[in-house]
């Protein structure tokens, strides 16, 4: 069975290039009956917040990424990786490596002045216990083949070779006790299971010495799969002046989440000419094959693209459950029962050509608003003393009229004729009285959804 994971380090925002991370392994999985699972790599204690963590849950959850089971804290797991280290240390595997900071120095100092590599070799590598140094401070070192070489077999870079004469033996226990990254991550890999590694090519190196410590334990190597990383429109590494970087900006600004995962799912993968899809269709079709090796550039135009193309796909209730989400996130009032009421009569025309909830809400702006409507200026210019003429000519009309599309246009068009204007002529004050502004969805539309009571009402506030 397939087992993918996540393992952000909890020092910031949820970044868009770790929200692809965890979209593909999710995806992965979800493709595969396998399990998804979080790991919060909070191992830095001096950089990891509990505000950091909570970002990245929420940044997952508004993206839908469900993990399974509990996030496991790296950190509460040192128990268990110092035990590995010293396991390794009883095997022969690993050794006490008494140098000091200084003595490293100098080692270092001298292979430079005598042009040899400056990796360190430690003294200590084939020392028998009764060679040790009483109780002088010592840390665990793996004992790293020098010969040969170490393959790492990755599925979207294809095989890199290592020497291994270029490993040097890297500190597993520092002096202190704690584990070091490299042996907490293998350890933690190991010991969820984890069958396939994606992650951001930035961890390839990182790859070769994490299967060190796999090969001295006797584990099977996961399948790894480092994914390039993502660059901004201009094909530099992705930077703030590129744009957004965390993900609940990208949220903030009102993008659905639907549009997000199509849009982060196509980021350095692909499959076809397709753009638009579903998410069951992401799960499907995602493999790894289909990650490209070069640098996938953001594109924000492609972003609003397929949001837009989501927020017309999505039915009704999901769309405004979400509205009411993006609402909450930025501190807007959420939306009453009974303009939730008009916003779903409404969500037809709404819907057209929005690709974020701010566009959708300025369209709903004639729900959200109340009377009396204070027009913005250019619509009150509309309601100058021959069109409030007009109004209130128009207005008891409407009153028996069947409320449809067709019969409220129906009248609306022979009133104008009657009156030999055009219809434009009488849309410009009927906007003005309706919504309070010039550009709205359409006058019959907007009369649609308010309802008869509350459209005459309007129209007869702006006709005083
Ligand atoms: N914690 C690492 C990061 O946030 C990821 C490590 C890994 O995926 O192996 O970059």
């Amino acid at each position: 069975p397939v087992v993918t994971r996540f393992a952000p380090s909890p020092t910031g925002f949820l970044h868009i290039g770790g929200a692809r991370t965890a979209l593909f392994n999710w995806l992965y999985a979800r493709g595969r009956g396998g399990k998804f699972l979080l790991r919060i790599e909070d191992t830095d204690r001096a950089r990891s917040t509990p505000e950091a963590t909570q970002a990245i849950l929420d940044g997952m959850a508004w993206l839908g990424l469900d993990h399974d089971g509990e996030a496991v804290s790296q950190f509460a797991r040192a128990e268990r990786h110092r035990e590995v280290a010293h396991q390794l240390l009883a095997e022969g595997h690993a050794y006490k490596c008494f140098s000091t900071q200084d003595e490293i120095e100098t080692f270092r100092d001298t292979a430079r002045s005598e042009g040899r590599s400056t990796l360190f070799r430690s003294p200590w590598r084939e020392a028998t216990p009764d060679q040790h140094p009483g109780d002088s401070a010592y840390v665990i070192r793996i004992k790293a083949p020098r010969e040969g070489v170490t393959v790492i077999r990755d599925v979207v870079q294809g095989d890199i070779t290592i020497r291994n004469d270029q490993l040097d033996d890297m500190v597993l226990l520092r002096g202190d006790g704690t584990p070091v990254y490299m042996l907490a991550v293998a350890v933690d890999d190991h010991d969820m299971g984890v069958t396939h590694v994606i992650r951001g090519d930035d961890h390839l190196n990182n790859a070769a010495r994490q299967m060190l410590i796999y090969q001295a334990m006797g584990w099977p190597l996961p399948t790894y799969a480092h994914i390039p990383l993502i660059h901004g429109p201009d094909g530099k590494k992705l930077s703030k002046r590129h744009g957004a970087l965390g993900v609940e900006e990208y949220h903030k600004m009102g993008y659905p989440a639907a549009g997000m995962r199509n849009y982060l799912a196509r980021l350095g993968w692909s499959h076809g000419d397709d753009e638009f899809f579903s998410d069951a269709q992401a799960v499907e079709w995602f493999d790894i094959t289909g990650i490209g090796k070069s640098p996938a550039r953001l594109d924000f135009k492609k972003l609003e693209n397929l949001c837009g193309q989501h927020i017309a796909a999505v039915d009704d209730a999901a769309l405004l459950h979400e509205l009411q989400g993006f609402l909450a996130v930025t501190g807007q009032a959420p939306l009453s029962d009974a303009k939730v009421t008009l916003m779903e009569r409404g969500m037809y025309c709404l819907k057209e050509r929005a690709k974020t909830f701010p566009e959708l809400l300025d369209k709903a702006e004639f729900i959200i608003t109340e009377r009396p409507i204070v027009p913005e200026e250019k619509a009150a210019a509309q309601l100058d003393d021959v069109s409030r003429g007009i109004l209130s000519e128009l207005t008891p009309q409407l009153q028996n009229v069947t409320w449809t599309r067709d019969g409220i246009e129906a009248l609306a068009t022979q009133f104008a004729e009657t009156h030999g204007m055009k219809f434009g002529k009488l849309a410009g004050p009927l906007r003005a009285a309706l919504a309070g502004r010039s550009a709205t969805p359409s006058v019959f539309d907007m009369m649609l959804v308010l309802g008869r009571d509350e459209s005459i009402a309007r129209l007869t506030d702006a006709a005083r």
